[in-house]
């Protein structure tokens, strides 16, 4: 007896519990899963089997590099897999939120993937060079920070996506949306098209779309992602997420100490000392009230 063999691709768009999977360069099949849950994300390398010649049913996924998600009513819910890189969009105008680049960064360190601060609108002038001189305190901690311009000059982000897998995330109107039409060649916008052509009255809204920026480089969109979601972490060990904060904790009064209001914190000793900054305290408080 001889088993049909499974097919491997990629997911390259989701739309609720349907897929799309690309199997080769040439062709992209429709797919659901087995089953009423569906734990598959953009990105997922998978193994389906073919129930028609451009239809099929995902048996197993791949063993993943990373996991993102993102947060939907306090929940998180998976938004990108195999994902190597996050770049998290800031604008001058309008102001980007610090709280919301913290979560990004904290999220990214928690699927152990790289993260990049973009300074989108820097052909906006003075408004622009004070954004970037504040965001440099990032660069500080040891993250990456660059500058761009979607309507001059992407240059400085192109060589960091060569070769992965990125992922935007930002605030809306940062400029996400032009970035990623600034970045993507004609081909993928056209593929676009035919994505929401498939997508028409069968299937609800994409949540997410991977597009090839050349052969081994690819991006993956999600249409108003604000940010990735944290539920999934751990209240305990979010702390070792901070990286200024590790030469301190252990360090506590006591062993369980979250560093919120407990005497003898090293934490809030090293803050109250100027080691840590307000925001990155408050970033952390805030986001550990969330899981707690
Ligand atoms: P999104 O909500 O993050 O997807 O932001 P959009 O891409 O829709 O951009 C929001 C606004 O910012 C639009 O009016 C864009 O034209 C503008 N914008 C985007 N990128 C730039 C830029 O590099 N420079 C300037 N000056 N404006 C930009
Ligand atoms: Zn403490």
């Amino acid at each position: 007896m001889s088993a049909i063999p499974l097919l491997e691709g990629r997911v390259i768009a989701s739309y609720g519990r349907h897929y799309q999977v690309e199997v080769d360069q040439q062709q992209v099949l429709d797919c659901v899963t087995r089953g009423k849950q569906s734990n598959v994300a953009c990105g997922d390398w998978v193994r389906l089997k073919l129930t028609s010649p451009n239809q099929g049913v995902i048996e197993s996924i791949i063993t993943r590099t990373s996991l993102l998600y993102r947060s939907v009513e306090h929940r998180s819910k998976l938004i990108a897999a195999n994902v190597d890189l996050a770049v998290i969009v800031v604008s001058p105008v309008p102001s980007y939120y610090d709280l919301l680049v913290n979560r990004c960064l904290i999220a990214a360190q928690a699927a152990g993937i790289e993260s990049l601060i973009c300074l989108n609108k820097s052909d906006l002038g003075e408004v622009a060079d004070a954004a970037y001189t504040k965001l440099c305190s990032y660069r500080e901690l040891g993250y990456n920070l660059i500058r761009v311009s979607a309507k001059h000059d992407i240059s400085q982000l192109t060589p960091y996506l060569q070769g992965k897998t990125s992922v935007l995330v930002g605030q809306s109107g940062m400029g996400k949306s032009s970035l990623i039409n600034a970045l993507l060649p004609e081909a993928a916008v056209a593929t676009r098209d035919v994505s929401s052509a498939l997508d028409s009255g069968k299937h609800t809204t994409t949540s997410a779309t991977l597009y090839h920026l050349n052969a081994n480089s690819h991006i993956i969109d999600s249409p108003g992602m604000q940010a990735f979601g944290l539920n999934h972490i751990r209240a305990g060990e979010l702390d070792q997420l901070f990286t200024e904060f590790r030469p301190y904790i252990g360090h506590c009064k006591y062993s369980n100490c979250r560093h919120t209001h407990e005497p003898n914190c090293a934490v809030l000793n090293a803050h109250e000392a100027g080691k840590i900054s307000d925001a990155r305290l408050s970033a952390y408080q805030d986001i550990l009230r969330g899981l707690s």
